[in-house]
């Protein structure tokens, strides 16, 4: 069984702290020199392959797992307003329940902060249970043991390609609000002042290749990016700017940054549909291998200096 099949077939759930502690530990048995870096306010455990001092490209993945939506979950990177009204749209049954409740509490108690309390504890604890307290999603295979798997892949590949100069770190809590990168920033803050951070989120359902750079990237690895990614009979590549797509995920708030992701693409939109659903299973072994050649010839290139 190959790691990516043993991944996928029994860790495929990170959202306890005993379901992370076991994939961590076998991580840690797979790759011997990996560290666990913990702290922040939530106590995330970042895995850090590498050195990060010394590394001049550091490639980085989310492996904690989101709570499951009851609802068909739509991004659209390219199209803010249209992924923000949706957003309105599934937390609509909240609004309604939340304004019932004030109604009933008000006609039952006839005390207006009674019914103002309760209507609010109830949308909070709805809030709290659907984004963070609610049950893990069963279904993780794009968001995000994808982009795990692409790290573990890209670290035999460095290793047998003789190209040394890159860390891979494995991010915790994401999915509450980026607080595992964030942690790292503030530890890293010095040396990852001037290297690029390459991040992969959702990478195995579409055949679209968004990956979106920011302007100290661009002005840095901009030609490289293009020179490497580039497209096949299949796979299509949109190289975007980040100050006009929106992609939340760990890269977000490095000084030189990039993220790979998927897309499926109708019409003009760009999308994702089913990540932090049951739905999250669809796997694409041409995405890997496609974005493991891209990347590692990447990584050799710009840790040979190529682009410096
Ligand atoms: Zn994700």
């Amino acid at each position: 069984m190959t790691l990516s099949e043993k991944i996928r077939a029994s860790y495929l759930v990170r959202k306890t702290r005993a379901q992370k502690t076991a994939f961590i530990d076998m991580m840690q048995s797979e790759f011997p020199n990996m560290i666990v870096e913990e702290g922040g306010p939530l106590k995330s455990r970042n895995l850090i392959v590498g050195d990060v001092a010394s590394a001049k490209v550091v490639v980085t993945a989310h492996y904690d797992t989101c709570t499951m939506l009851p609802v068909p979950n739509l991004i659209m990177p390219k199209n803010f307003i249209l992924t923000v009204l949706y957003s309105l749209l599934i937390a609509m049954p909240i609004l309604v329940i939340t304004v019932g409740v004030e109604i009933l509490l008000r006609a039952l108690t006839d005390h207006f902060l009674i019914a103002y309390w309760g209507a609010l504890a109830l949308m909070l604890g709805l809030c709290y249970f659907l984004l963070i307290g609610g049950k893990a999603n069963p279904s993780t295979v794009n968001d995000n043991t994808s982009g795990v798997i692409m790290l573990c892949e890209l670290i035999a590949r460095c290793r047998e390609a003789g190209v040394n100069d890159v860390a891979f770190v494995f991010f915790d809590h994401e999915e509450l609000g980026l607080f595992g990168s964030s942690f790292f920033r503030s530890k890293h803050k010095k040396q990852m002042k001037e290297k690029l951070l390459l991040n992969f989120d959702c990478i195995s359902d579409g055949d679209h290749m968004l990956l979106v750079l920011n302007k100290a990237a661009r002005e840095r690895y901009g030609a490289l990016f293009k020179s490497c990614f580039t497209d096949t009979e299949k796979k299509t590549v949109h190289i975007e700017h980040s100050s006009h797509t929106f992609y939340p995920s760990d890269q977000a708030g490095f000084p030189i940054s990039a993220a790979v992701s998927a897309m499926k693409k109708k019409g003009r939109i760009l999308y994702l549909d089913r990540i932090h659903t049951r739905k999250d299973t669809a796997w694409d072994e041409e995405n890997m291998t496609y974005l493991a050649d891209k990347t590692l010839a990447l990584l050799a290139a710009a840790c040979g200096g190529a682009e410096e």
